[in-house]
């Protein structure tokens, strides 16, 4: 059964190079969609799955492959102006404005549909949507189909829209006839879809096409408002968006807030996964990409050009179901020009599960904890590595500091001998001299004694975070200093300062379920 969607068939994947079109491979494919068959081929938006948009068989197939709801309307592709009115009638007069500046382009528009075009490609509705896309590879393909090519996005119903080949092959291998190869896409999210029907014209789907484009060209236009915001009870204008779209299968949150809000928070959330052994990724941008230490960091691109991240949107989220992320948490964008896009598919991916940044960046009362002692070449480093391994219910960045530090000098070696006694090590430390960048509202500064903390004290402003060790437990232990002494005194240092860490991890613990 050539195109039976029970039967699996053979896929067959034909690269093909946008700078010189193998005429014999669109003719081929070309002719798989005018005898009702279904190719995939890469539009300037994302890839479509083609079919012949006046064939209802064809339309049927379509939503079998894809596993799509059949009242999800696909769009209809055309490569010429022409093509519009034999598919659409009562085009009203804007069109023709909006076609001249966007048109071949990622901008879809929505007419009522001639008798043209039959109800299983417009999912039942009276309307019909129109795109002519701008890619030539699509352009040739829907001339040599006849003119009129359905394309929805060419993946699995649910599943993020696909970019390269790779990702359609990913869904679709087995379910169609052919698949057009011709690398990754340019935009990465579908286009924007405009309701004609309505006056003004009304943007059902956000996309490259922004409103402030559009309105320079025809002046004021609507937004359906359940286009961004939370789960809205309203369903929207567009059938497609009412369904749970473009999401990776592990549970996306969005992070909302200012950007260093939003890192903190993530990171927080990132440590506290990792704690309880869970595989957890970050949707990050080329700015804040470093600021991660635990879970599978995506770069998505940079900020300071949100085409990149809407490029790259889709295939992140794929790449976090190939490594079988369980939750992923994702900064937010900025809701202008194509991060309104952005920003509309984030959310249907997470199924408008976001979260505000600031209230979990405020359990945290300290991000780093200083260890000061005289020459950081003792005590110091031990109390640091020692609080690098307890359990800790947030992440603090620990590090030893000296108040007389001349120049870079390793661990003393007595001291990294009984380190290595109880399975740590010094090695590689170096000293670091205190000093004033140190002094941060979120920095805890512990003194190895009085001395230490009241030359602090007395040379710095803004010294609230600074204490001695056993003052900040309330302890009276003092913690002997072992310089110049044989390595018992080192032992003996080392088992108290053992003690007062485990006291400081308990009392680090209770700050941040809220115990203060
Ligand atoms: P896709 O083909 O995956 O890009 O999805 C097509 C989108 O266009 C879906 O969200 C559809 O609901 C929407 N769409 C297509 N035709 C119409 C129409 N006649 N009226 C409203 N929305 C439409
Ligand atoms: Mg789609």
């Amino acid at each position: 059964m050539k195109n039976g969607i029970m039967d699996p068939m053979k896929t067959i994947i034909k690269k093909i190079d946008v700078n010189q079109i193998d005429e014999t491979v669109i003719s081929e494919a070309g002719s798989i969609l005018k005898q009702g068959g279904l190719v995939a081929f890469p539009t300037e938006t994302v890839y479509g799955l083609g079919a012949n948009a006046l064939d209802e068989e064809a339309a049927k197939k379509t939503y079998a492959a894809k596993g799509r709801p059949s009242d999800n309307p696909l769009i209809v592709h055309i490569a010429d102006i022409q093509a519009l009115e034999e598919i659409a009638v009562n085009i009203p007069p804007e069109t023709e404005e909006l076609a001249f500046h966007f048109w071949p382009g990622p901008l879809t528009m929505i007419f009522e549909k001639s008798e043209k075009v039959p109800y299983g490609t417009t999912g039942g509705l009276d309307t019909v949507a129109v795109r002519m896309p701008s890619d030539l590879i699509a352009r040739e393909l829907i001339l040599a189909a006849g003119g009129f090519v359905s394309a929805p996005s060419a993946n699995t119903s649910g599943r993020p829209s696909p970019t390269t080949a790779e990702h359609v092959r990913e869904d679709l291998d087995g379910k169609i006839e052919m698949i057009l190869d011709g690398g990754s896409v340019d935009i990465g999210l579908e286009s924007t879809i405009l309701d004609m029907t309505v006056t003004p014209p009304m943007i059902l789907r956000p996309g490259a096409i922004t409103a402030d484009m559009l309105e320079k060209v025809i002046g004021p236009v609507s937004v359906d408002e359940t286009i961004l915001g939370s789960e809205s009870e309203q369903a929207p204008k567009a059938p497609g968006m009412k369904y749970r779209h473009y999401a990776p299968k592990a549970k996306l949150t969005i992070v909302e807030g200012t950007l260093r809000e939003e890192v903190l928070a993530i990171r927080q959330l990132a440590y506290a996964a990792f704690r309880e052994g869970k595989n957890v990724g970050i949707i990050a941008t080329n700015e804040t990409e470093k600021f991660y230490t635990h879970g599978l960091v995506k770069n998505i691109g940079t900020r300071e050009n949100e085409k990149t991240i809407a490029r790259n949107l889709y295939a992140v989220l794929r790449e976090f179901d190939e490594e079988e992320v369980e939750a992923i948490y994702s900064e937010s964008f900025a809701i202008q020009g194509i991060g309104n896009a952005i920003m509309n598919r984030l959310e249907k991916a997470a199924g408008h599960t976001r979260i505000a940044a600031a209230p979990i960046v405020e359990q945290q009362k300290y991000r780093r904890v200083i260890f000061l002692s005289n020459t950081d070449t003792s005590r110091g480093p031990m109390a640091a590595e020692l609080l690098k391994h307890q359990d800790l219910v947030q992440e603090y960045a620990i590090d030893s500091r000296g108040l007389i530090v001349l120049f870079p000098e390793p661990a003393n070696q007595k001291a990294e001998a009984i380190m290595k006694s109880g399975q740590m090590t010094l090695e590689g430390h170096s000293s670091v001299a205190f000093a004033e960048e140190d002094m941060q509202e979120d920095t805890l500064i512990l003194a190895m004694d009085e001395g230490q903390k009241s030359k602090v004290v007395s040379e710095y402003e803004n010294t609230k975070n600074v204490y001695t060790l056993n003052e900040f437990l309330e302890d009276d232990t003092q913690i002997p200093n072992p310089y110049g002494q044989p390595l018992t005194a080192y032992g003996e240092c080392y088992e108290i300062l053992m003690k007062l860490i485990e006291k400081l991890t308990n009392k680090l613990n209770a700050f941040t379920k809220g115990g203060e």
